[in-house]
Formats: C-alpha cells, structure tokens, sequence
C-alpha cells in the first residue's frame, strides 16, 4: 500500500498509459524512485534528440546538464518522499541535456503515479526555448541604451549597487570611471544633431573595444558614459581610463561629409570604507570629473590625484 499524498495517484500499467502519453503534445517522461527513465512518448525521445524507445532504461542524469546533476538529484529523492504538484520551473531556469550536448530550456510539470503496480513520477516536459529567448531579449532590451548598445542608467545602478555590498560583504575591490564628453555642444552645433549622435555611437564603440569581459560600459545620460570596473583597484581602474581617454582623442570621426575630433574628461574613484552606499561613489567620481572640466578637460582626475592637484575639492 502506497501512503496518501497531496498529489492525486493514478493506476495505471505502462501498455494503457502510452496511448494516452502519445496523445499529450507535451514531452512525457515516467521516472521510477531509483531515477530510472521506465516510460516516455515519441515527444520526449524527439525533444532530447534519442531514437524512440532509447531514453528508456537509462538513468534521468542522461538528460539533465552535468552541472544541475547532483541538485536535480535532490530534488528528485524529495520529491519521491512528499510529492507535490508544483511546477519544478517555478522559482528556477530549468534546462534539460540533449544527446548531441546541447541544452533545451524547459519547464516541467511533475504529478505521482502508480505505473504497474509501483510509485512512479510522471513529468510533462515542455519546450520553452521561445519564451526564454523573448524573455532574455526584453530583459536585455530594458538594460539597454538603444543608440550606443552600451547599458543605460537603470543597469548601471542596480550594478553598482551590487559592487557596493560585494564590497562591504567581502572587501572585493570595485571602480567606477564616470566620463563627459568635451564641448559636446559645439560638435552638435557645427554638425548637427544626428552627426553628434553618430559621434556618441562611434565613441561607445571605441570605448567598448577596451573593456574586458566584466567591465560595464554604460551611457548613463545624454553625453555622459561610466564604466563599472569590478575587482578593479583604483590603479589599474586609472591605467584603462587613460587607454580609453587617448583612443578617442586619437580616433577620427567620420561624419557624413566631414570628420571631427572629440576629447573626454574622467573621474576615477574606488569604493572605500566610509562609502555608506553606492552613491557616495557616484558622487565622488562625479565630483572629479567637474574638476577635471575646471582643469581644462581631455584629462582625468582620480581619487587619489585629488589630493595632491586639486586640494580644494572635498572628498566624501
Ligand atoms: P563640457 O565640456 O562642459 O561638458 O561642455 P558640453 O558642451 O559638453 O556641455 P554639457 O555637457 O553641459 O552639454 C552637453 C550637450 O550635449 C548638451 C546636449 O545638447 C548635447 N547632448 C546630450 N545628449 C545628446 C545626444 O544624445 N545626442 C546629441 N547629438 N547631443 C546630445
Ligand atoms: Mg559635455
Ligand atoms: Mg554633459
């Protein structure tokens, strides 16, 4: 006898079950309590890329990435000892493992079921491939500045943020370069508007060649960029802004009928002790970056220059 559970017990044997598995237009797959695959319809052995019949026998690990096996695993045992109805997507990106390496994202409906005479675990399997690119694409979208391709202001913060407790939590080192464009009016004035989005366009281009994979490049307003550096002392934060300071002094922009030339004035600061939140960085770089305009532009100031070049301007 099998204890009552929450879920709902079907009896069934494998013979009267298949037609109506067959009949589902999702992928079905009937694991035994030793994670066994004892059952699965024509979806399933399509889905995961088996010839019909071969995912039969095999152990569920087949067809879950190596890297969720030994999580997946735990879930499966606990699932065996309280059963419930829950969608196993609910809180988490499933994927499952395709014979030809590939992963497939999936979500997974799971229901009890008495399969000839012992506990089986029926799960419906559905392909999601296109909702989560859509859904991946809107979140990318909605982080995104739609004219340079660089993040917009939203991402910025909510990841510098994230810089900002890493740092309290556990002392990893953070810097932020805030840039401005110089006399960004004049290029506007002289070419035009759409020759001065151009301009900004080609910039985050340059500007993005120089990161590394971590680094975030941002447009955080109209002609105003920042570069979140994560685990990136303030040193080597300031050896990137020069590199970047000195390849748009250096590029020539092509407009429609005529180049132009730009320069960028930096702020470079780093996370310290007495940074209560990530705005307090924000403001300190921005703080420099108008002293590097009071200076003259086309240069950058960073926290630790601050002092000796420009004692007058406070430090939070
Ligand atoms: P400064 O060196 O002091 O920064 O001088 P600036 O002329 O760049 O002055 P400021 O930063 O105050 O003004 C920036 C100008 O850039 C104002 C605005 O018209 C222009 N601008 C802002 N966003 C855009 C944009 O997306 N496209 C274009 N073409 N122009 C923009
Ligand atoms: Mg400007
Ligand atoms: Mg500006």
């Amino acid at each position: 006898m099998h204890s009552q559970t929450s879920t709902q017990k079907l009896n069934t044997t494998s013979r009267d079950l298949l037609p109506f598995i067959e009949s589902l237009p999702d992928a079905v797959i009937i694991v035994d309590p030793e994670h066994k695959i004892v059952l699965v319809n024509t979806h399933a052995s399509d889905m995961f890329g088996y010839p019909t019949d071969s995912l039969e026998g095999l152990d569920l690990q087949a067809i879950i990435p190596a890297t969720h096996r030994h999580a997946h695993k735990k879930r499966v045992d606990q699932y065996f000892r309280s059963p419930n109805t829950k969608a196993m997507s609910v809180q988490k990106r499933f994927s499952g493992l395709r014979a030809d390496g590939t992963e497939i994202p999936v979500e997974i409906m799971l229901n009890t079921i008495v399969l000839d005479g012992a506990t089986a675990a029926m799960a419906v399997v559905r392909d999601v491939s296109y909702q989560r690119e859509l859904e991946d694409r809107l979140i990318q979208e909605s982080l995104t500045d739609e004219m340079t391709g660089l993040y917009n202001r939203k991402h910025f913060k909510a990841q510098l943020e994230a810089q900002h407790s890493g740092f309290i939590r556990s002392a990893l080192p953070s810097s932020l370069i805030l840039f401005d464009f110089d006399h960004f009016k004049n290029i506007n004035d002289e070419y035009g508007h759409a020759a001065g989005d151009t301009v900004l366009i080609k910039a985050a281009k340059v500007v993005q060649g120089e990161l590394r994979p971590l680094d975030i490049g941002c447009r955080i307003g109209g002609e105003e960029f920042a570069i979140i550096l994560p685990n990136t002392q303030l040193r080597d934060a300031v050896t990137l802004a020069e590199r970047i300071r000195d390849r748009i002094e250096k590029t020539e922009f092509r407009l429609d009928d005529s180049t132009c030339h730009i320069t960028v004035t930096m702020g470079v600061a780093s996370f310290t002790p007495s940074d209560q939140s990530y705005d307090s960085l924000m403001k300190r770089a921005d703080k420099l970056l108008y002293a590097g305009k009071a200076a003259g532009r086309n240069c950058i100031i960073s926290q630790e220059a601050l002092a000796g070049r420009l004692g007058a301007v406070p430090q939070k």
